[in-house]
């Protein structure tokens, strides 16, 4: 869908689509985490961190269903606020601060976004935990964004 500014807003959920959100715009930053927080959060190998301006990412629908894990055993020290459908268990998103008002922008999973997009990671993170049978092809030059 196309704003009147010329912007792209693209519809994401959760499994159970018991979560609606709209994510406006690029992304201005797109990482792959192997933490092994990231992969317990996925349930695999990593995490596709794509991070928004808060202002960019609105919950449409279900916000009573997203439940909140504080995850203070991170590699940087700082408590993490994991966000997840406590319906479908589906990860949603991580805000880096707890306290809401805290937040310039927000880390949106990449299976979140429902609405075809050509944005591709620039970075991986963590790669110390990252496992041994995992290829990820980052091309950082070929990414703008
Ligand atoms: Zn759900
Ligand atoms: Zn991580």
């Amino acid at each position: 869908m196309s704003k009147p500014d010329g912007t792209t807003a693209r519809a994401g959920s959760c499994l159970c689509k018991g979560v609606k959100l709209q994510i406006t715009g690029d992304p201005f930053t797109f990482v792959v985490c192997h933490c092994q927080n990231c992969q317990k959060a996925s349930g695999t190998a990593f995490l596709s961190n794509m991070f928004f301006k808060d202002k960019n990412v609105l919950i449409t629908e279900g916000s009573d269903l997203i439940k909140r894990y504080d995850d203070s055993n991170t590699a940087s020290g700082r408590t993490l606020g994991r966000h997840f459908c406590s319906n479908c268990g589906s990860t949603l998103f991580i805000r880096p601060s707890l306290e809401a008002s805290n937040n310039d922008f927000v880390i949106v999973q990449a299976s979140t976004v429902d609405d075809s997009y050509n944005w591709k990671p620039r970075k991986e993170l963590h790669t110390d935990s990252k496992w041994d049978w995992i290829d990820v092809h980052v091309k950082p030059k070929e990414v703008k964004l």
